[in-house]
């Protein structure tokens, strides 16, 4: 699958791009360059457009977009 087209300005992607660790570089190739679709933060941004996303929001935190995104 193709990378995600938000990864640009995606902040999660962006602000470890210095110290990445093992489990976030494993995010970014599961998420970011494999498949978006599981995304919690691309989920939210579909949805609600990229201002509503958490700026802390993890992309495995599906449950917590569902909340965000069924209570808006
Ligand atoms: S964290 Fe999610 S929204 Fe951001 S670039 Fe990766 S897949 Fe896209």
């Amino acid at each position: 699958m193709a990378e995600c087209e938000l990864i640009d300005k995606c902040p999660f992607f962006n602000k470890h791009l210095e110290n990445d660790d093992e489990t976030v570089a494993l995010l970014k190739e599961k998420y970011c360059k494999t498949n978006n679709l599981n995304c919690a933060r691309y989920m939210i941004s579909i949805a609600l457009g990229s201002e509503a996303v958490p700026e802390d929001l993890n992309p495995t935190e599906k449950i917590k977009a569902y909340e965000i995104i069924s209570s808006s």
